[in-house]
Formats: C-alpha cells, structure tokens, sequence
C-alpha cells in the first residue's frame, strides 16, 4: 500500500483518481482548497478507511509522509482561472515548489498535471511534445498558460539539480461526470443548455477545433505515467479525435434530442484555433491509447447531467 498525495482531488479529474487510487488498494491523501471542486465529488470515498481529505492551500507549504504525489491544483475552466488571475499563477508556480519540495524530501516520485495550453495556439498541427508552443505572456489565459509552463520549468529543474523523480504529463481537453456545471467549458455549457432548452452558445464562429479525451481515458494513461519506472516525459494525453465546436454543438443536440438554437457569441482572445494531440510518445512508452469514441462519452456525460440538474 502507497501512501499518494492527490492536490486538486476534490476537482473533476481529481477526484476519478481518487476513486482510482483507492481501488487499486492505496492510502490517498486528497488535498483541496475547493476553489474549484467539490465534496460532493468525494463524500463516497470519505467512509474508506484508506481515503483522508485535507482541506488546504497549495499556494501554502504542506507536510505528510508520502511515496507518490499528483499535483493536479489549480482551476483549468478560463473563466474561473480568469477570475483570480495572480491567484492563478501562484497556484501554477507556488503549488509546483511547495510539492516538489515535499517530493524532494520524501524521495517521492511527482507527476505534474500540465496542459496541452504550453502549446498555446499552435502553429504546428497536431501538436507532439517536441513542439516549443506559440504562448502570449500578456493575455487574458497567460496565468495560466504561463503559470503551467513554469511549473514544468520547476519540475525538470529539480530533476536536474535535485534529482526528484519527476513525471510531466500534457492533458488535452478531458471531460466526462463531475464536471460542475457552471465550470464554463465547451462540454459541460452544451450539455447543460441543450438539456435546459437554452441556446447554445458558439464562441466565434465555431469553426475552431478541439480534441475531446474521455476522463476515464486520462485516468488510465495519468497512472500508467506514475507507475513508469524510466520514462519522465512530458508526454500528450489525450484522444486525436479533433471536432469543430459547430460539430460539437450538433451531437450534443443530437444525443440530447434538443431543440435549443445555436447563437454565436464573441471569440475569447487568445482562444487557440486548433488543437489536435501527437500522441506517438504515450502509444510508445506507456502502450496507451484512448478507447473511448466522442459520443460514447458524450452519452454517459448527458446521463450524469440529466441526474443533477
Ligand atoms: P477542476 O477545476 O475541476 O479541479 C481543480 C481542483 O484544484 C479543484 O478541486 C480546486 O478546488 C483545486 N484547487 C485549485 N486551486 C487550488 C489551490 N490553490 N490549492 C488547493 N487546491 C486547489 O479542474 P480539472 O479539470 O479537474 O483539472 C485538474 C488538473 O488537470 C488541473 O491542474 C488542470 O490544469 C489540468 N488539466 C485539465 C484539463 C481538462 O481538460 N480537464 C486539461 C489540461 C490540464
Ligand atoms: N466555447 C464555445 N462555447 C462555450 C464555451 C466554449 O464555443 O460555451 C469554445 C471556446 O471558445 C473554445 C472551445 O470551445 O474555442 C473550448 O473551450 P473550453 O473553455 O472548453 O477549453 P479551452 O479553450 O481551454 O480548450
């Protein structure tokens, strides 16, 4: 039995590893300032006698004894991640030092949740871990475009100067149940304005592109990453399926046999116009794939939304 760290456990993606985690038998600390995630995610891991959960900051230095940690703090929705920018920031750079330092001490091995946001608005399509990224420092998502590079700075920086065993790995676009249905991402504003009748709401012209992996997908290659002995990475997670948010928009009225309209509404700036993961590294390294298909996913994600709205 491990003792694993989970930071951000209490989130969308946080708290499936828990749930993870512990099925595979571990002691999980699930760390949270609930900024963004919930109790509810986890109430049903809190009578496991291997599942404790720790209400604090990562901006904050934290001490436990540990063999593995996670660090997945910090808001990933634009618009919550927008509403306290610096906030942002130092959850990105305070919370990497903080657990790194702890990794450091325990001899722990750290995974990083980063973004496939290090490759802002790519130039190069689809993106492989080679690609060095297109990033505004000065825009409205550089918090944490920024933010998530630095923490990956930090990361091989102490694999270098300190020798922490370190994991990086790049998230695409994930989605699936809890997520909160006012976090403000495509996924999650269509189901939700599709099943309440409301117009669905297109940024720009909906012709910019996505990539949408299935959480249970990012579990699985998130914990293959841990338990591999010889590879740091950073690697890409996510599924190369890539849809425009017109197509988007149209399966989801589809599959929730809506009869919301579609308006258009203002293109955030920066908004990357496309994004497609190279996911040669994963297959390679850890044999991982994403098995589940968009509408599949989408069909078990419209089901946990109609049970909660
Ligand atoms: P989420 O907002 O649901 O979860 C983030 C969790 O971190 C929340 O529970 C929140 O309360 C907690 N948190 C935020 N700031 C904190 C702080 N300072 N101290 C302690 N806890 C804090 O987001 P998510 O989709 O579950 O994302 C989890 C991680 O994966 C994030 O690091 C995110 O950047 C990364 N990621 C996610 C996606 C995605 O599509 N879901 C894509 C790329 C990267
Ligand atoms: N988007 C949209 N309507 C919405 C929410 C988002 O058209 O109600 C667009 C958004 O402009 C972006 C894409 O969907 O081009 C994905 O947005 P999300 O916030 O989910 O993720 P990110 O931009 O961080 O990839």
């Amino acid at each position: 039995m491990k003792r694993i760290l989970v930071t951000g456990g209490a989130g969308f993606v946080g708290s499936h590893l828990c749930d993870r985690l512990i099925k595979e038998g571990n002691h999980v600390i699930c760390l949270d300032n609930l900024y963004t995630g919930t109790m509810d995610h986890i109430s049903h891991l809190l009578s496991q006698p291997g599942f404790e959960f720790v209400e604090h900051d990562v901006r904050e230095p934290f001490d436990t004894k540990v063999d593995q940690i996670y660090n997945l703090a910090c808001p990933a929705s634009p618009p919550f991640y927008q509403e306290d920018m610096v906030g942002t920031s130092k959850t990105c750079f305070l919370g990497a030092l903080n657990m790194l330092e702890l990794a450091k001490k325990n001899g722990a091995r750290i995974l990083q949740a980063s973004t496939s946001e290090v490759y802002g608005d790519p130039e190069m399509h689809p993106q492989p871990e080679t690609y060095r990224g297109c990033v505004n420092t000065v825009g409205i998502r550089s918090c944490y475009d920024e933010g998530k590079r630095v923490a990956e700075t930090l990361f091989f920086s102490y694999h270098l100067q300190h020798g922490v065993d370190t994991r990086i790995i790049r998230i695409f676009n994930t989605y699936g149940p809890r997520m909160n249905p006012d976090d403000g991402r495509v996924v999650s504003n269509f189901i939700v304005q599709a099943l309440k009748g409301e117009d669905i709401t297109i940024y720009g012209d909906g012709s910019q592109t996505r990539s949408f992996c299935y959480v249970d997908d990012l579990i699985e290659g998130m914990y293959r990453m841990m338990e591999n002995d010889d590879f740091c990475g950073p690697v890409n997670l996510g599924n190369p399926g890539e849809f425009t948010m017109l197509e988007l928009a149209e399966k989801v009225l589809r599959l929730t046999n809506s009869k919301s309209r579609l308006i258009y509404c203002p293109l955030p700036s920066d908004d990357p116009t496309k994004r497609r993961p190279d996911i040669s590294l994963a297959k390679e390294k850890l044999n991982w794939q994403p098995g589940i298909k968009l509408e599949d996913g989408l069909v078990k994600t419209i089901d946990y939304f109609k049970g909660i709205i």
